[in-house]
């Protein structure tokens, strides 16, 4: 029986309700406040300056403590470093532990963008209840974010960088010291900032040339998640059972696990982003397909959901504007399996693949190894395949300001205040 059968509640609504049920019961605590927070600034030379080292993370960060008793305290911005940790704080035995990929944008026109950030809110949320961390209210949640980005944003991205961006990582963690197995009393949402490679463009690992990601696609020994698991949650737990799979397929030149579920090869995601197939049905409908998440097994993409809503809306029928080559396209939300695939690879029906995230941001799939068979995915316009490359530029252009829209959020940038820095 496919999943989909098993769990058929929608996964968003799923996640309101648990997120509402969470903050129903902490209506008596202090609520997470970003206008309690004090600031403490980092002492930086005028020489010293790390900012064009790419493995650095930024000057600061921000923490806010929470606990039973009291519920958030103010957080704090304080220069990046070190956490004190009991060693029988909850997260590191329990994997009380979630987070959040985001990235900062700037823009064309000099402007710092955070792209759908109020989708990673309620994710976060969620998550955070799936593994029994406090909630919090999004809005104060996203003006933390802010904040950080309101400091650093301008040395850590200066204005001349335009089109480049800054990854965001929010984080939370059970942090009680109890060896028991229960649910948390205290916890920490903290959120750092860091430089990140730009990864839309993978060459095969083996020549350092070939154009497209290789995604190795995992046996059947091995799964990523399972119905009534916690895979559409961002946990950690999804992440550090994944490392060996990906470890072996780094060494085998792939870049990606592509991670199938159960004996029939339900394709579910890759390692850190979701997958998406252009074919054409055996009628020659175009059609572009990705998993479901109703069926709780892969993560909710902000990516993935951002390229659905473009290609719903900007490539079906009523859009008559199409670029040159360009048809109209059914979107396809359902549960497919690797035989499917590859037939459709047999019968010369793939038109191209790619995977989208905020990491990875869209990277076209140049080949997919499948249980002992190599699929060479089409990429029609040499390091894209034609439609990931028309929807990456029309997120491109969001993200980046040359199209004004309501998913490209502005930061108000202040940096360190002068008597500080
Ligand atoms: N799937 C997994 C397992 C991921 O880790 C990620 C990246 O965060 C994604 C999908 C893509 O999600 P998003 O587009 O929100 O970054």
């Amino acid at each position: 029986m496919a999943p989909s059968a098993i769990l058929s509640t929608p996964v968003v609504e799923l996640n309101k309700a648990a997120v509402s049920k969470n903050a129903q019961s902490s209506a008596t605590l202090a609520p997470l406040d970003a206008s309690k927070m004090t600031h403490s600034y980092k002492k930086v030379q005028a020489s010293e300056s790390n900012a064009s080292d790419p493995a650095s993370f930024t000057d600061h960060m921000i923490t806010a403590k929470w606990s039973v008793k009291s519920g958030w305290e103010a957080p704090e911005l304080k220069p990046y470093g070190p956490l004190a940790l009991e060693p029988a704080a909850s997260c590191l035995h329990y994997a009380t532990e979630c987070f959040e990929g985001m990235k900062a944008y700037r823009g064309f026109d000099g402007e710092l963008r955070l792209f759908r950030p109020d989708c990673n809110a309620e994710r976060m949320n969620m998550s955070c209840e799936r593994i029994a961390l406090p909630s919090f209210d999004e809005a104060e949640f996203l003006k933390l974010v802010m904040e950080l980005l309101a400091v650093d944003g301008e040395k850590w991205l200066p204005r001349e960088k335009k089109g480049e961006c800054l990854y965001i990582r929010p984080s939370a963690i059970g942090t009680q010291a109890a060896l028991g197995v229960q649910r948390p009393k205290e916890a920490l949402l903290f959120i750092i900032g860091c430089q990140w490679a730009k990864l839309d463009e993978p060459v095969s690992p083996l020549d350092g040339v070939t154009p497209g990601m290789r995604l190795l696609a995992s046996t059947e020994a091995s799964c990523r998640a399972w119905p009534g698991g916690f895979g559409f949650a961002k946990v950690g737990a999804n992440y550090g059972p994944s490392l060996l799979a990906q470890g072996e397929a780094t060494e085998r030149g792939f870049h990606q696990i592509l991670w199938l579920f159960g004996p029939e090869g339900m394709i579910t995601e890759a390692g850190a982003s979701n997958f998406f197939v252009v074919w054409r049905t055996r009628e020659g409908k175009l059609q572009l397909i990705t998993a479901p998440l109703g069926d709780k097994i892969i993560l909710n993409g902000v990516t993935r959901r951002s390229v659905l809503a473009l290609a719903r809306e900007r490539l079906n029928a009523t859009d008559k504007k199409f670029a040159p080559g360009v048809e109209e396209l059914e979107v396809v939300e359902r549960t497919y399996f690797m035989p499917e695939l590859e037939e459709a690879f047999e019968e010369g029906r793939v038109v191209e693949a790619f995977v989208c995230g905020t990491a990875y941001f869209v990277a076209s799939v140049s080949e997919i190894h499948s249980r002992g068979k190599d699929l060479k995915v089409p990429m029609s316009e040499g390091t894209n395949g034609l439609y990931a490359k028309l929807i990456k530029n029309w997120l491109h252009g969001i993200m980046y300001g040359k199209e004004d829209h309501p998913w490209g959020v502005k930061i108000v940038e202040r940096g360190v205040p002068a008597i500080e820095a």
